[in-house]
């Protein structure tokens, strides 16, 4: 029997990272991309294009490259943290050179119809239907992945917002936001306060007479800046943190966490805290390090919901109303849909039924896969790897899936374990939590690190493993999909994180001293108080027995 035949929808990060899976299975891929390019949404270009994501000119990714990259594939030392859109695009470009996959890509072909094969329950096999230049052709696949992203859709609530209609202004979704300039001097109001939301805010505040940020809810502003400087998501992102997340109750989590959030700007005072349903942990992060700048400076004011709109202004639900509005821009975020799939996956209300924000229970034969279908407290990309790692292996029968019943079970208690930790918002129906989504598809596909015998026969990477940023690599460790250099990428990230920073050589300053003289000075005085305060103690007690 020839190798299997998996089509590939969509030739993005998911869809370069799949065919790189088919084809460490010994899978024979075929990716179909509507555009000309690879990238999907991380391709920059001018104007939106019909049916793919797109990015406004300043974009810089919120997850830290070494959190971000594919895990036999480390970001060059050289390249920054935290990387502009066009370096991203190089890095996914080196990818797919260094791993050979453009010849796997068939560009400017939309697949319009993947529909189950009469004998589908035998064989598992899917007619799809493409189109190039206008001419369609139909072929049969073993197996289907699909990687169509879900930031493309946008989710444009206008009937939330009476007297639009009448609005006199110009108003759209933040997806066809591309550069400032234009909104110079514009008194402009930006709904939502997602990633989306904050960044265009910010970005706007610069050129525009006035921004306006309006959030039904508030949020927790997070930085990309953590502790020392280094990236956010490499500090929090640690199993050693997971597991404290485990045993310490989440109102406690939340608490320190706000704590911490309010000592750089108290929430309250900038008017962003949201309500108690709504903690730190208990919503998808805004990173913005520049947002309470632009607060402060008042160039940003932070207003509440709108509850109408007039010709020229913006009535707000406190009543308060803000006149001569040139420009409204929602940043409401994106729903997704897979029209080429008909009755395979229904998609209601942003939500799809699937096993592992992967396989589709009800199928008959497990050969249809969805790869980045997922909203991670952390980065898609290792995410989307690993879902595909373990996808081809289901396809090719190497790991099996539970009964439809099962199945249906784990989705109902993700959906259970969702709908009490999230507010009910379609921005909340694929949330995931980073490591344990990671561990859990991990286990099922037989790579999840060891970490007890990791701790016996090598510690010095264990403890780094534990410890450290839970980085991609930990996942190939072991077979399957070994990779020999993981160890020694897991031992070095912390080099690659400080290498783009080092761009000044310094001499040997270790930072402010205190004298030795003054350091004694300080010893005596405090073991003196000491001495003291335990005689001072001493005595009322005695008084008090005596
Ligand atoms: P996409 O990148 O959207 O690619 C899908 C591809 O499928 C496109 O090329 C499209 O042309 C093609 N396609 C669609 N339909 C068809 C069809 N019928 N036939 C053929 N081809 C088709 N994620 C992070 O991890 N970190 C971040 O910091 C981050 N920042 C983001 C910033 C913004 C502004 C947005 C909107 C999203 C961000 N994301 C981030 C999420 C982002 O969606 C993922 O990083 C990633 O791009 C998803 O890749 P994908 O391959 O699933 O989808
Ligand atoms: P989003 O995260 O879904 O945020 C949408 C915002 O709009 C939320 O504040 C939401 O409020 C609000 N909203 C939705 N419907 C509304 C309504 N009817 N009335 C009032 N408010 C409404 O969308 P996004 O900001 O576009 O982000 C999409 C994805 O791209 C995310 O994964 C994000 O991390 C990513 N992103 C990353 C960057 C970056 O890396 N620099 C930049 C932009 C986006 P509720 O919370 O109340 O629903």
């Amino acid at each position: 029997m020839g190798r299997k035949r998996v089509a590939v929808i969509g030739a993005g990060v998911c869809g370069l990272s799949s065919i790189k899976c088919c084809l460490d299975e010994g899978l024979e891929p075929t990716c179909f991309e509507r555009s000309g390019d690879i990238g999907g949404l991380w391709r920059f270009e001018e104007n939106p294009e019909e049916g793919r994501a797109s990015i406004y000119r300043s974009v810089i990714i919120n997850t830290s490259k070494e959190m971000m990259c594919f895990s036999d594939f480390p970001i060059p030392d050289d390249f920054p943290n935290y990387m502009h859109h066009s370096k991203i695009m190089k890095y996914f470009r080196m990818y797919a050179n260094h791993f050979d996959l453009l010849k796997y890509i068939r560009f400017k072909t939309i697949v319009v119809s993947v529909t189950k094969r009469p004998d589908f329950s035998t064989t598992g096999q899917w007619d799809i239907v493409t189109e190039t230049a206008g001419k369609q052709e139909s072929a049969v696949f073993d197996g289907v992945m699909v990687c169509t992203g879900h930031h493309t859709n946008a989710h444009l609530p206008l009937d939330s917002f009476p007297g639009i209609e009448k609005f006199k202004g110009r108003y759209f979704h933040s997806r066809d936001y591309k550069k400032p300039q234009e909104f110079s001097g514009k008194r402009v109001i930006v709904i939502g306060i997602g990633n989306s939301g904050t960044d265009l805010a910010v970005e706007l505040s610069h050129t525009a007479d006035q921004v306006f940020l309006s959030t039904r809810r508030g949020a927790w502003i997070l930085g990309r800046i953590g502790e020392e400087g280094y990236p956010m998501d490499t500090i929090y992102i640690t199993r050693y943190l997971e597991f404290l997340k485990r045993i310490v109750p989440l109102c406690l989590l939340n608490y320190f966490a706000e704590k911490k959030l309010n000592a750089k700007f108290n929430h309250a005072i900038y008017g962003l805290q949201p309500n108690s349903l709504h903690g730190v942990i208990l919503q998808h992060p805004t990173f913005n390090d520049d947002l309470p700048n632009r607060i402060i400076s008042g160039k940003v004011l932070v207003k509440p919901n709108i509850r109408e709109f007039t010709e020229t202004s913006a009535i707000f639900e406190d009543g308060t109303r803000e006149e001569d509005i040139d420009v409204v821009v929602f940043a409401t975020g994106y729903s997704f849909s897979f029209p080429f799939l008909g009755d395979c996956a229904k998609v209601i209300k942003n939500q799809v039924s699937l096993y592992k924000f992967v396989f589709p229970p009800q199928l008959e034969k497990p050969t249809l896969a969805f790869i980045g279908l997922i909203q991670p407290l952390g980065a898609i990309m290792p995410i989307a790897e690993l879902q595909g790692r373990w996808a081809t292996r289901v396809f090719k029968g190497l790991n099996g899936l539970p009964s439809a019943s099962n199945m249906m079970a784990d989705i109902a208690q993700k959906r259970e374990e969702m709908a009490k930790r999230y507010v009910k918002s379609q921005r909340y129906t694929i949330q995931m939590d980073y490591i344990p989504y990671m561990d859990e598809v991990a286990c099922l596909a037989g790579v999840k690190p060891k970490l007890l015998s990791l701790f016996l026969m090598d510690p010095k990477l264990a403890v780094e493993v534990f410890f450290g940023p839970c980085t991609s690599y930990q996942y190939r460790l072991r077979r399957p999909g070994k990779w020999d250099g993981a160890r020694k990428a897991i031992l070095t990230q912390r080099e690659r994180i400080i290498k783009p920073l080092k761009t000044r050589v310094l001499d040997d300053y270790t930072g402010a001293l205190v004298p030795y003289y003054l350091q004694i000075f300080l010893i005596v005085a405090l073991l003196t108080v000491t001495f003291l305060l335990l005689t001072f103690l001493c005595n009322q007690l005695c008084i008090s027995f005596s």
